[in-house]
């Protein structure tokens, strides 16, 4: 089980203006073929605190 990094949505980052780690809230920034890139942000001061590629293994396609 290799699932648990995937879903640090409840996980707090560490927030560059606040100075410690916050909670954070995940929104869809953009949908490409190879997956959904979200972007989260500090839940208090609203600074983007980092991002994650939310692949999709069903449909991955390998360019040869
Ligand atoms: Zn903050």
């Amino acid at each position: 089980m290799k699932s648990d990094y995937r879903d640090f949505d409840a996980t707090e980052l560490y927030c560059p203006k606040c100075r410690r780690a916050v909670p954070v809230r995940k929104r869809l920034l953009l949908v490409l073929a190879e997956g959904d890139q979200y972007d989260y942000s500090c839940a208090y001061c609203g600074t983007s605190v980092g991002d994650k590629m939310d692949k999709k293994k069903d449909n991955l396609r390998i360019p040869r």
